[in-house]
């Protein structure tokens, strides 16, 4: 087997290779060549960690495997280590005998970034120009620097709910070479594109904060009861999704199906898109809206990428296992 430590990721990986990764498996997904095993996640009862196993397998990429960890509050403060920690292990879909074993950390943010990304690809206006941000922290950064490699923006706005953390969203609109401003949440109206990464529980993003015509990826609801935008804003919006089972009971869609304001049948998957058997966006004043709720096989794709990035650079470590 080989391991890939978390300290190589950043020289191996790069936002192109996590890009086609996570296209190429939603298309799967959405063509049924790969499916999601259901999702474990535990309060363990020890140092307040959250601890889980996603899974799942990709015929027609032949990845099987899983990624194991979660979120441990106190390692900051007590260890000096970041709090969310994953590692995902990969197997042979043909013996069953583990193949991989790698660094899960930063692999998390470039392939949440790059489902963003994909979603503004296939469904964004071609001629989108502002790109609005709401939220500052850690993932959004990884969000904004995917998102405008996309279109040709001209303006990068943002809000965040703690304002003294816009200056990390304002660093990567100039290390882009745009211009940035710190808006209202009615000022959003001005973006064509929208990334949402917040961890908030009481939608900020009203209905009317989003004008026609937008593209809006919502990316931080992962978990029951985490709500980003108006639920109200799913019954005007083309609703997409990473995995329709995960978008309505742990996305974004599970308020507006549970208010009845839309169905499980008008959430979309981004891979159908892709696939070319959804039409995706249809006019100019629609707006599209894709729930970006994390799939175990996101995490897979980018890891067995990197494998295979490690391995043709002499850099993965091989054991006898
Ligand atoms: P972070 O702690 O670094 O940032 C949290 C963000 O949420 C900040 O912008 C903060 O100001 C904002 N926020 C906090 N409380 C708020 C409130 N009450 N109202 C509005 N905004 C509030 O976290 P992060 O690593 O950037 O992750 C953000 C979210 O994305 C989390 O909910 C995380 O679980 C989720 N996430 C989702 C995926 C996915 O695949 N969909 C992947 C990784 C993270």
């Amino acid at each position: 087997m080989f391991i890939v430590p978390e300290r190589e990721i950043a020289d191996l990986m790069t936002r192109d290779a996590a890009f086609d990764a996570v296209e190429s498996v939603f298309a799967a997904m959405a063509s049924k060549d790969a499916y999601n095993f259901p999702v474990i996640r535990e309060a363990i009862g020890h140092e307040d960690a959250l601890y889980g196993f996603k899974g799942g397998f990709d015929k027609a990429g032949m990845t099987l495997g899983l990624k194991a960890g979660g979120y441990w509050p106190n390692n900051l403060e007590k260890h000096g280590h970041i709090n969310h920690q994953s590692t995902i292990f990969l197997f042979n879909p043909d013996t069953g005998m583990v193949s991989a074993m790698v660094g899960g950390n930063l692999l998390t943010a470039l392939r949440t970034a790059a489902a963003s990304s994909v979603s503004i690809k296939h469904l964004a206006r071609k001629d989108a120009k502002v790109m609005g941000m709401v939220g500052a922290g850690h993932q959004a950064t990884f969000q904004l620097r995917a998102a405008l490699e996309q279109r040709q923006f001209e303006k990068v706005i943002g809000w965040n709910y703690h304002p003294e953390m816009l200056p990390n969203i304002e660093k990567i609109a100039i290390e882009a070479g745009l211009p940035f401003e710190a808006v209202e949440l009615d000022g959003m109206r001005e973006a064509d594109v929208v990334i949402s990464i917040t961890s908030t529980f009481a939608p900020t993003i009203m209905a009317d904060h989003i004008a026609p015509g937008t593209h809006i990826a919502c990316m931080g609801t992962d978990t029951k009861g985490k709500q980003e935008v108006e639920a109200a804003l799913l019954a005007r919006a083309t609703v997409f999704t990473d995995e329709v089972a995960q978008s309505v009971s742990i996305g974004e869609a599970q308020h507006a199906v549970a208010q009845g304001l839309i169905k499980e049948s008008d959430v979309h998957q981004l891979g159908a898109v892709i696939n070319g058997t959804h039409k995706g966006r249809t006019s100019d004043d629609e707006i599209t809206l894709f729930d970006g709720t994390g799939v175990g096989l996101q995490d897979l794709a980018v890891a067995a990428s990197v494998v295979e990035l490690a391995v043709a650079k002499g850099v993965a470590i091989e054991v006898d296992f």
